[in-house]
C-alpha cells in the first residue's frame, strides 16, 4: 500500500492514479468520499453550520467508489456524480463539512475496510487524502507526502478548472486552495500534516512524469 498526502493542487490525483496504474494496484480518492458526503448534505439543505446534523446525515448516505484507476466511478444513490463533485458549491462547502468528526468516523472506517480489502486481495492500493498516513493508515510501508508553492498550486488548479469548463482564474483559485489548506489544516480532527516518517516530495518544479518515476522507485523499494 502506498499512502499519498497533501494539499491541493500538488498533482496528488494524478499522480495517484497513475502511480496505481503502473503499479497494477487499485486506487482509492479519500477526497471524493468527503466531497460526495458534502455533496448529499448540500442536496438535503442542511445548514453548513449545523454539525450535529451533518453528523448524523452521514451515517445515511448511500455512496458507492470505484477503485478502478482508469475509472474511478462516483455514485450518490446510484447516480454518477464524478462531475458534480468536482463543482464549485461542493469545493466550497467540503472543508466544513471534513471537519466534522463524526463525518470523518463514518469515512476513515469505510477507508480502512476498502484498503483490507486490497491488500488482502494482495494487488496492492494507492490511497490519497490528507490523513492517510497520520491517521488512516498509520502502518502504511510507504508515506508520501507532496507540497508545492501556492503560485504553482494555484496556477494547476485553475488550469484545471478552465479546462473542465468552470469560471476561474489565479486569484480566485489561490483564494480556494489557501481557504481549503486553513480549515484543513487548523481543523481539530486529524488535520492535514506529514507523518514523521513520510516521504517529503515538493512537485513545484517537476513534471507529474518525472513524480511518478520517482514515486514508483520509491514503492518498489
Ligand atoms: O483531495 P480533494 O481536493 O478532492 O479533497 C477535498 C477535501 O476533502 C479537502 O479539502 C479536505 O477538506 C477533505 N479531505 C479530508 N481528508 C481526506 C481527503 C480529503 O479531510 N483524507
Amino acid at each position: 500500500m502506498v499512502a499519498l498526502d497533501g494539499p491541493s493542487g500538488t498533482g496528488k490525483t494524478t499522480v495517484a492514479r497513475k502511480l496505481a496504474g503502473r503499479l497494477s494496484a487499485r486506487y482509492l480518492d479519500t477526497g471524493a468520499m468527503y466531497r460526495v458526503v458534502t455533496l448529499a448534505v448540500l442536496r438535503a439543505g442542511i445548514d453548513l453550520a449545523d454539525e450535529h446534523a451533518i453528523g448524523a446525515f452521514a451515517h445515511d448516505v448511500d455512496f458507492a467508489l470505484g477503485t478502478d484507476p482508469e475509472r474511478p466511478d462516483v455514485r450518490l444513490a446510484g447516480e454518477d456524480v464524478a462531475a458534480e463533485i468536482r463543482g464549485p458549491e461542493v469545493t466550497g462547502a467540503v472543508s466544513p463539512v471534513s471537519a466534522v468528526p463524526q463525518v470523518r468516523e463514518v469515512l476513515v472506517a469505510r477507508q480502512r475496510r476498502i484498503i483490507a480489502d486490497a491488500v488482502e486481495d494482495d494487488g496492492g492500493i494507492v490511497v490519497e487524502g490528507r490523513d492517510i498516513g497520520t491517521t488512516v493508515a498509520p502502518e502504511s510501508p510507504l508515506k508520501i507526502y507532496l507540497t508545492a508553492s501556492a503560485e504553482v498550486r494555484a496556477a494547476r488548479r485553475n488550469t484545471q478548472d478552465s479546462a473542465a469548463g468552470r469560471a476561474s482564474s489565479v486569484e480566485s483559485a489561490r483564494e480556494s486552495v489557501e481557504r481549503r489548506d486553513r480549515i484543513d489544516s487548523t481543523r481539530a480532527a486529524s488535520p492535514l500534516r506529514a507523518a514523521g516518517d513520510a516521504v517529503q516530495v515538493d512537485t513545484s518544479e517537476l513534471t507529474i512524469d518525472q513524480v511518478i518515476v520517482a514515486l514508483a522507485e520509491l514503492a518498489r523499494g
